[in-house]
């Protein structure tokens, strides 16, 4: 599949899902505007030796003046954004009711209202250009609770039900917009969620098969370059008619 000249912003694609998602989009041509709080140089240098143009805005996606600016900017520097990747996202695991609010707050902000401001300002574009491609990453946690994931849950199931609303506004056109929903992916996300088991006494080894054997039957975690296969399908002819979908790839988590 081709994407040359074509614009893609991916969202938190400074480390994991995010930047294997962009090598992926950049791989088949297009261009890519990264955003997250990691390594950018690190980021760019990586995409930009797919040999397409890329560089970097430092939003935090929390605040939707900052998101604005992102997407000004994106638009400056490439052109109109062709492909939206909602990526960004942050956990915190503790229990409701000692669930700290500024953490209830920036979760909701940066893992839900973030991909509701981006496609509010990214959609007008892709409607007067008469095509567009909306990815949300969501999670296996937009299809299933867990203890102590409280606002996570919330916002993953908020992302999904905002992914089919977008589906619906934007049927009769060539936008499709879809979720993906990952299970345990090994990113510094869910090496936090580990590191807290082997604060806890476990040893890593243990710790890792401890967090797949809970939720995952394959044992085995889901990968970032798998993701963005899953990804570069979505933007291809083939899913043109893939509408509201919220597609898990997670070895089997929500098959229980
Ligand atoms: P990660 O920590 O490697 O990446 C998160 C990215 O978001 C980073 O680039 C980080 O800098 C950025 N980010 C965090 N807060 C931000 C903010 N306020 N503004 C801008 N950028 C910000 O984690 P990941 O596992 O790759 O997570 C990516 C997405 O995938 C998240 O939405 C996460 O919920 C989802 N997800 C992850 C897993 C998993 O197992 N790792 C499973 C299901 C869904």
């Amino acid at each position: 599949m081709s994407l040359n000249g074509k614009t893609a912003l991916v969202t938190g694609s400074t480390s994991g899902i995010g930047l294997g998602i962009a090598r992926k989009l950049a791989e088949a041509g297009a261009n890519l505007l990264l955003n997250g709080f990691g390594d950018a140089a690190a980021a760019i240098a990586e995409i930009a030796a797919c040999g397409v143009q890329v560089a970097h805005h430092p939003a935090d996606m929390s605040r939707p003046q900052e998101i604005a600016e992102l997407v000004a900017f994106a638009e400056q520097r490439f052109g109109p954004i062709d492909i939206l990747v909602n990526n960004a996202g942050i956990q915190y695991v503790a229990p409701v009711e000692e669930f700290p609010v500024e953490r209830w707050d920036a979760i909701i902000a940066i893992n839900l209202s973030s991909a509701f401001h981006t496609t509010r300002l990214v959609l007008p574009g892709m409607r007067q250009r008469g095509w567009g491609r909306i990815i949300n990453i969501a999670s296996a946690h937009g299809l299933v609770g867990s203890a102590g994931k409280s606002a996570y849950v919330a916002a993953k199931h908020g992302l999904v039900g905002l992914t089919k609303s977008v589906a619906l506004e934007t049927a009769s056109t060539a936008i499709t917009c879809n979720a993906i929903c990952p299970g345990w992916v090994l990113t510094p996300l869910v090496q936090q969620q580990i590191d807290a088991r082997i604060a806890a006494g476990s040893t890593p080894a243990a710790a890792r098969q401890e967090l797949l054997a809970e939720k995952q039957p394959s044992q085995a975690f889901v990968t970032p370059e798998q993701l963005g296969e899953l990804a570069l399908f979505l933007c291809g002819e083939a899913a043109a008619q893939v509408r509201g979908v919220a597609w898990n790839m997670d070895g089997g988590w929500v098959a229980q």
